[in-house]
């Protein structure tokens, strides 16, 4: 599966994760090839989908398989070339030029933004997540010192970073607030979160007055705030990640100052492109599954090109462990916007120049200005 007429194009992965330091076992490796946290269905395989059979196609020729390789053979020659010299060949065949890795979801042997950059030779950043630092500072802090401590701990964290991200999906939804809660709202709640969390030592953070406070926090800084958008891992609360929810929070942070980076947004693109086309500081992505769609990934483009201005579309991976997920994504990216401008070439409403335009923004410029524009 080649990338098509966009295989030169730069890539900027605004969304990514790190890979994987180790070698993997079969069934560690199906753990990462799903958004699941359960293991696949009796009698079922984990890449029998279609991240499997892209995966298959498009990196197995890296790994000097045939493309209609089989999952036995290529994880078997996976463990063979070792995971440095796999991650290395997957990563220089995709193409990407800069990674924004979010750090909020550490686990054991992911890679950081430092040890990225080494392992792809190409300059990667910092990108903090507002729930871990909340949970971070914790056990430490007390419901009317609650905010205070965070913040010093996110301007801390910032110095070193590109931007924030919230997971409000996964913890209460997307009715974020239309002003910061008030001093005496969040205290109430974080008396109620740090009572429970000292009592159970679990601090996960999810009372959707201390999100939205958050969030603001990072608002306040006038910083791009990334926000994840429908699918995604298994605690999602799904029916509440509809972008269209964000719309009063849209509308009250419109002159803030911050930029709005919804990630995913499937199976939500169609409102994403919305939000984006109305409201000057919303960008968005298809990461994900830009990967997990497989051979459908192109259908997905094709949607998120369908009423956003191409100066708000992102290129991200949304890759996590896997370096076949950076490969994956990339691919189908170049090849589902390259059949889009190609056919839009074909039948005469772009001049070649006007889709090479296009393609460079929507692979690292947009990116750039975006990321750029922080004021901070
Ligand atoms: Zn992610």
């Amino acid at each position: 599966v080649s990338a098509g007429p966009l295989s030169a194009v730069p890539l900027l992965d605004h969304h990514c994760h790190g890979v994987v330091q180790r070698n993997l076992t079969e069934e560690e490796f199906e753990g990462y090839a799903t958004e699941s946290d359960w293991g696949p269905a009796p009698g079922t395989k984990v890449l029998d989908s279609p991240f499997g059979v892209a995966m298959m196609r498009i990196c197995g020729p890296v790994l000097d398989l045939h493309r209609l390789t089989s999952p036995e053979d290529y994880l078997g020659r996976r463990q063979e070339l070792g995971w440095q010299e796999v991650t290395r060949r997957l990563l220089a065949a995709s193409g990407t030029t800069e990674y924004l890795v979010e750090t909020g979801f550490p686990a054991p042997a992911i890679a950081s933004p430092g040890q990225m950059g080494q392992l792809s030779g190409h300059p990667a950043r910092r990108v903090v997540r507002l729930e871990t630092i909340a949970e971070l500072v914790a056990p430490a802090t007390s419901p009317a010192g609650f905010v205070a401590d965070f913040e010093a701990e996110l301007d801390r964290q910032l110095r070193d970073a590109v931007g924030v991200k919230t997971v409000a999906a996964y913890r209460c939804g997307l009715d974020l607030t239309e002003r910061p809660p008030s001093d005496a709202e969040v205290e109430r709640a974080a008396a109620g979160w740090l009572r429970t969390a000292s009592q159970t030592s679990r601090y996960r953070i999810a009372d959707p007055t201390l999100i939205s406070r958050l969030v603001w926090c990072g608002v306040e800084r006038r910083t791009v705030v990334q926000v994840h958008v429908g699918f995604g891992d298994a605690d999602v609360r799904l029916d509440l990640a509809d972008p269209s929810r964000l719309t009063p929070f849209l509308r009250a942070t419109r002159t803030s100052g911050a930029r709005i980076a919804l990630l995913h947004c499937y199976p939500f693109v169609r409102q994403a492109g919305i939000l984006a086309h109305l409201f000057p500081h919303v960008w968005f992505d298809v990461s994900c599954l830009s990967h997990y769609a497989g051979p459908s990934a192109p259908t997905l483009i094709r949607q998120a090109m369908e009423t956003a201005p191409f100066g708000k579309l992102l290129y991200a991976s949304d890759a996590y462990a896997l370096a076949e997920q950076y490969l994956v994504s990339a691919t189908l990216w170049r090849r589902g916007l390259g059949a889009l401008l190609e056919e839009w070439v074909r039948d005469g409403w772009l001049a070649p120049g006007q889709a090479d335009r296009y393609a460079a923004m929507i692979g690292a410029g947009n990116a750039q200005n975006l990321y750029r524009g922080d004021p901070r």
